[in-house]
């Protein structure tokens, strides 16, 4: 019966961190892995998350049964408040609301499944480079009309906001367009807000559908409404549009699960509706979403000393990263490494694209044990102040070998 079976390719990302745990010299360093680490290289359970979780865990009240398919309440009311701003026009008229889903991979692949199924949309476009899982999602799901528009400049290591315009103008109407709120992985460049509203200008000339992935809400800058500034302008600028939340990285949360799927509409009355048709999607996916991670940040984000405590430690990460980002800079530049290298401190969140090309991608994980993407994203977070002098060194040799 398996025979016909053919072996798949592997997830680049997952097989770096395999070859990474089966190399045994001293000096190996994993940049390749989409999570935070301490400066001890160390994954990093948040305070606040610990302390919930030992309360969550006294609670006698707790119990194991099934949540509602569209998730906790309490979570999903502060996930989408989270991501819109309590002041939200569009809260405040009742014309948003969001559904739990299994982290933010969930919240694309449901919102994929509504957007085929029930808008009968088939034409998807995501930036080139992005997160590879966005392809994928949409193409399971069934869209046929996968596009690329153009996202960054190589040669200037920043984004290309006259090519990405140019492509979006080449959309037809209703087209679906993923865009990261912030923290664009891999590149780590987002558009200014000048450039934000060019960009909006665009869409609803063309009436384009913005579906915002938010994968790094807080995570990025340390400030959630800074974070959340792009969706919240098309927000008021009377988009209707869906956000994609993860809970991942804010949170600490990976193995969890949180996420959240924001649908903005432009009137309430059509609310129930497209619940009803959500509920029956998860129901047919997987019934119904895991309690725990959404628990815990239901929690926190809901009491304010709780949410306070996360607030400090959001900040220390992106503080973390940004110093990492400085000290990378400065050593290449004080080594002489050929090229510029400010966009490593230009760009915002966990990774960054070093603009390395294949061949000293490949130098750097065979003689220096330094496992990074092919197209040269690494994770800031993978760096600290007990490895960062190898890996100037080890940058250094493969741009000038
Ligand atoms: N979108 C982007 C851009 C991401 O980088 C990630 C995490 N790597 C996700 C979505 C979803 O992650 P998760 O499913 O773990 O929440």
């Amino acid at each position: 019966i398996y025979a016909d079976v053919k072996k798949g390719p592997a997830i680049e990302v997952f097989a770096l961190t395999q070859a990474f745990k089966d190399d045994s010299n001293p000096n190996k360093v994993n940049l390749s892995v989409g999570a935070y680490r301490t400066n001890e290289g160390q994954p990093w359970v948040l305070p606040v998350v610990r302390n919930t979780e030992k309360n969550i865990a006294s609670d006698e009240n707790i119990n194991h049964e099934y949540l509602p398919v569209t998730g906790l309440d309490t979570f999903t009311s502060a996930a989408t408040q989270l991501v819109l701003g309590a002041d939200s026009i569009a809260l405040k008229e009742k014309r948003a609301f969001g559904v739990q889903t299994i982290s933010g991979t969930g919240a694309l692949r449901v919102a994929a499944e509504f957007l085929y199924q029930q808008l009968k949309r088939n034409d998807v476009y995501y930036s080139n480079p992005t997160w590879e899982n966005h392809h994928k999602i949409f193409a399971d799901t069934g869209f046929t009309k996968l596009h690329s528009y153009r996202y960054w400049d190589q040669n200037k290591r920043q984004l290309d906001l006259k090519g990405m315009l140019a492509d979006l103008d080449q959309a037809v109407p209703g087209s679906v367009i993923i865009l990261h709120a912030c923290a664009h992985n891999p590149t780590g460049s987002d558009p200014t807000q000048e450039q934000w509203k060019e960009i909006a200008d665009l869409m609803e000339r063309k009436k384009l559908f913005p579906l915002f992935d938010s994968a790094y809400q807080g995570f990025a800058s340390g400030d959630p409404d800074r974070d959340a500034w792009a969706v919240r302008y098309f927000v008021d600028r009377g988009f209707e549009l869906f956000v994609c939340q993860s809970f991942a990285k804010n949170f600490g949360l990976y193995c969890e699960r949180a996420g959240n799927l924001t649908i903005v509409q432009k009137n309430g009355a059509t609310r129930d509706a497209i619940h009803s048709q959500l509920t029956l999607i998860i129901r047919g996916s997987y019934s119904n979403p895991p309690a725990y991670g959404a628990r815990i940040v239901s929690k926190v984000l809901n009491t304010p000393e709780l949410r306070q405590e996360w607030m400090g430690c959001i900040q220390s990460m992106s503080s973390r990263i940004r110093e990492m980002r400085q000290a990378l800079r400065s050593k290449l530049v004080e080594l002489g490494t050929p090229g510029t290298w400010d966009h490593i401190v230009n760009q915002i969140g966990m990774f960054s694209y070093t603009g390395l090309n294949e061949q000293q991608v490949r130098i750097l994980i065979d003689k220096y044990h330094i496992y990074l993407l092919k197209t040269g994203r690494i994770n800031m977070c993978g760096l600290n102040t007990g490895n960062i002098d190898y890996v100037a060194k080890a940058i250094h040799a493969a741009v000038t070998s």
